[in-house]
């Protein structure tokens, strides 16, 4: 609480303990969670402020894990959540090619009565904003863009694009995966870029989808259908980059025959419903997620391809970590800026994220690989991860805990 009450003795109008660049999901629920340690905290975003009010719906369903509910929960911002918009993730079912083996993953714990839930991006938005707006210690800077970053010994100094000058004890960059704010402090990045994009658009079916996902990685393109309620899907086609305007510009019934036609008629006709959204992939790892007064959080650390769900469960667990690491400091009376506990929140989030970003990658690279080798491969990594004990038990009781997202707190 030392550095906090020390840094907001000097403070100006513009200044805070802690400055957010970027108010996506991600840095306004680290903002709520600062806030609730007693920190002063400015949000710099480029958007205007109605436009985070009223965020529009952007064709993504999120899968959220039960650590994510329960971090949102702490921190006020599942409540705002339209109860009927919460679909629950029953089961995963994985197919490949034409083949008729199908990888099942379920919740087997037994207070789990669903791997998770499913959530349109919007509303996370929107609750998000609702619970930040709500605390008296969070401040906004909209309509804003960041042009310079100085990091000096005691305050970090941010330069606005209209040229006014911000200070903080400590910047943290939401700014999303392309992150200008990352690039200004220095910070690299890993990325790869998959040649390929996701279209997403929800689908009405005859049938109940039984709360089931299925991922189907066919050859020519890959299709998840996302289970909503009330008989609708989200499907998310990948396909070829220099197919993505084709896909985007199919008639609605053209659209949901493909659909239909390519999850083998399980949940009956189908029918479009609303916009369709086209998101192209890459993937991003930042070298490092701290420096002096500075840290990365959300896409901007950690930008997942969305095949295994996990960029804003990682966004989550990441916000949970670093307001726990500063807490640790305030109360042992330490800068909340220096590095000791940043790096803390570095290690651990590193270790969290590093093996699924991997992974998923590597998942990725085989599973849209359709040369003959690859092709078998693939089918028998699903062979053994479905029929042949010890694997199958063992892939699957991983697997299934990185989609539930079992907590060490
Ligand atoms: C199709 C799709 C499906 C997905 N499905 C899932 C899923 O099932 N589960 C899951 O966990 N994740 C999923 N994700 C990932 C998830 O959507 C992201 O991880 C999450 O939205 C990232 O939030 P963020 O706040 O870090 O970044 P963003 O949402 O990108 O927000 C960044 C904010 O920073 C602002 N900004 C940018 N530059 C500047 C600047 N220079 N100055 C000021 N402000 C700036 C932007 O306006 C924006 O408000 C999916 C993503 C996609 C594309």
């Amino acid at each position: 609480m030392l550095a906090a009450m020390t840094s907001r003795a000097s403070l100006t109008a513009r200044d805070a303990d802690v400055l957010i660049v970027g108010a996506g999901p991600a840095g306004l629920t680290l903002a709520c969670a600062l806030s609730d340690l007693g920190l002063s905290v400015l949000l710099v975003e480029q958007q205007r402020l109605c436009a985070l009010e009223a965020p529009a719906e952007d064709g993504r369903d999120i899968a959220l894990t039960h650590r994510a509910r329960r971090v949102m929960e702490e921190l006020g911002l599942w409540q705002h959540l339209p109860a009927d918009q919460i679909a629950p993730l029953r089961e995963a079912r994985v197919l490949d090619g034409d083949s008729p083996t199908v990888l099942r993953f379920a919740a087997t714990r037994d207070d789990a009565s669903a791997l998770g839930w499913l959530v349109p991006n919007h509303l996370i938005r929107h609750a998000a904003w609702t619970a930040a707006i709500a605390r008296h210690g969070v401040r906004w800077e909209c309509g804003a863009r960041v042009s310079a970053l100085d990091v000096g010994t005691e305050r970090a100094r941010v330069t606005l694009a209209d040229g006014r000058c911000l200070s903080a004890a400590f910047v943290v960059a939401a700014d999303s995966r392309f992150s200008q704010t990352r690039r200004l402090a220095g910070i690299g990045a890993s990325m790869q870029d998959f040649g390929r994009s996701v279209i997403v658009g929800r689908v009405a079916h005859e049938r109940d989808n039984a709360g089931i996902a299925w991922e189907c990685f066919r050859y020519g393109n890959t299709l998840a259908l996302l289970p909503l309620n009330n008989d609708q899907s989200s499907a998310v086609v990948t396909v070829a980059s220099n197919q993505a305007s084709h896909w985007m510009a199919l008639p609605d019934d053209e659209f949901a025959a493909r659909i239909e036609a390519q999850s083998d008629r399980r949940l009956g006709a189908m029918r479009a419903v609303g916009a369709r959204h086209h998101y192209p992939l890459v993937g991003v790892y930042a070298h490092r997620f701290v420096a002096p007064r500075f840290a990365l959080i959300g896409d901007a650390a950690v930008g997942m391809h969305p095949v295994t769900a996990h960029g804003w469960n990682f966004g989550l667990y990441g916000v949970e970590v670093l307001a726990r690491e500063l807490k640790a400091a305030m109360a042992a009376g330490r800068d909340i800026g220096a590095l000791p506990a940043l790096r803390a929140f570095e290690r651990e989030h590193r270790r969290t994220t590093l093996p699924v970003y991997l992974g998923t990658n590597a998942v990725v690279s085989l599973f849209c690989d359709e040369r003959a080798l690859p092709k078998l491969a693939r089918r028998a990594v699903l062979t053994l991860a479905e029929k042949i004990p010890p694997f199958s038990g063992l892939i699957k009781a991983a697997i299934t805990r990185q989609l539930v997202g079992e907590s060490r707190r």
